[in-house]
């Protein structure tokens, strides 16, 4: 038998629920992921590069003309400059670029702040590498941080702060005011920024994305970390980066050639074609807004609480006044009874606890939102039947 290093990692609730909703054949708002094409020119782009025959080893820390594009993107909308050369690396999609930043930075013994609700792929890997995840709840239900928390969790040992904002799960934005708290409590300090920046254009209500890259003080100690899984609707392409500065970034390139060497390389020339196309990704949070829009119009109607979210492609909602329920046996009632997967908010939190909410991706075509909203409706005239509600 093999002695695995952390037995007790389950299998994602992404794989979970998704197989869920392929086996009950469900409308499958779960796992994160649009429905809709990528764009055809970009793909005519990438059939060119494989026609032209750059089917072979990208450079280990990306394709040059790539990372020349990307450090301009940055500099333009977040006024911060990375040398293409020792400060962009290109990634196996947004998973790689945090599971080598955090294999190179946590030692045994370093403790690591994580916020709560939390994405899944930090805490297994801080735990792979000897590290302690320490988690600050954001507090329900605008899960806003408690500033004064963190400052009496942060001690010699804690090494690293792992941020993503906008936030998946619960679509919080980090104000100016966060970063500015954060700022008093790792300057001075050697406390290291994991920023998750994947949702960097996937922002609502005309604001604007807050990127580490704005603030020098935080920049100089940060990994920002970017996926075109995200940008262009294509997260089955599973390309993404990382910005740093070059002490740190030299480090972590040890460990990425290690793990990838180097990411797809035809991929990797038609996106640098194609970011010159600024609308692209320009466009994206009035396109995501108007998706948002859309969804919780037709949820308003079905009795679950639409708690506001201000980015991403997830919405969440609570449902304590329509089941007493565990979000988990709501989830599997939903997907196996009304052919509606989401995915339960207990997943992103270490001690999976009940908060009667669910995630709902809303990265889908209107038509798929119906059909959803339509069998969210049926849950609920059966919900208040059983309530006594009508
Ligand atoms: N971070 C967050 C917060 C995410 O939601 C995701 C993917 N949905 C990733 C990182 C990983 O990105 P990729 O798919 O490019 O690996
Ligand atoms: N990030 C996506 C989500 O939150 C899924 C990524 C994955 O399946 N690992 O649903």
């Amino acid at each position: 038998m093999i002695r695995s290093k952390d037995p007790n990692i389950k299998t994602s609730v992404f794989a979970v629920m998704s197989k869920m909703a392929n086996d009950y054949n469900a409308v499958n708002l779960s796992q994160g992921f649009p429905d809709f094409g990528v764009s055809e020119e970009l793909i005519a782009l990438v059939n060119k590069y494989m026609n032209a025959g750059f089917n072979q080893y990208a450079p280990m820390p990306g394709v040059f003309e790539l990372r020349k594009k990307l450090s301009a993107k940055i500099q333009k909308l977040y006024n911060h400059i990375y040398n293409p050369e020792t400060e962009i690396t290109i990634t196996a999609g947004g998973t790689q670029a945090l599971h080598s930043t955090i294999s190179t930075i946590i030692n045994e013994g370093d403790e690591v702040l994580i916020f709560e609700p939390a994405y899944d792929s930090y805490a297994p890997v801080v735990r792979l590498n000897g590290g302690r995840p320490v988690y600050v709840r954001l507090k329900y239900p605008n899960y806003s941080v408690d500033w004064d928390a963190v400052n009496r969790m942060v001690n010699s040992k804690t090494r690293l702060i792992i941020l993503n904002s906008p936030q998946n799960p619960s679509g919080k934005i980090f104000t100016d005011e966060d970063l500015q708290s954060l700022k008093k409590v790792v300057v001075g300090t050697k406390i290291l920024i994991l920023s998750d920046e994947v949702y960097e254009h996937i922002i609502f209500d005309g604001k604007e994305h807050n990127s580490i890259a704005k603030y020098p003080e935080l920049a100089e100690r940060s990994i920002l970390v970017f996926s075109f899984g995200k940008m262009y609707h294509a997260t089955g392409w599973k390309l993404g980066y990382f910005a740093a500065p070059e002490k740190i970034t030299e480090e972590i390139r040890k460990i990425h050639q290690f793990t990838v060497f180097a990411a797809n390389t035809p991929i990797q020339y038609a996106v640098a074609e194609f970011l010159d196309k600024e609308e692209e990704y320009l466009q994206l949070p009035n396109f995501y807004q108007k998706k948002r829009d859309f969804f919780n119009g037709m949820l308003k109607d079905t009795g679950f609480e639409i708690i506001p979210a201000g980015g991403t492609y997830f919405q969440t909602v609570n449902f304590s006044s329509l089941t007493d329920e565990t979000d988990f046996q709501l989830a599997e009632r939903l997907t196996k009874k009304f052919g509606i997967a989401a995915i339960p908010m207990s997943s992103f939190f270490h001690n999976e606890e009940n908060t009667k909410t669910l995630r709902f991706c809303f990265a889908k075509t209107e038509e798929v939102l119906k059909q959803a909203a339509e069998k969210l409706d049926i849950f609920y005239s059966q919900a208040k039947k059983q309530l006594n509600l009508f």
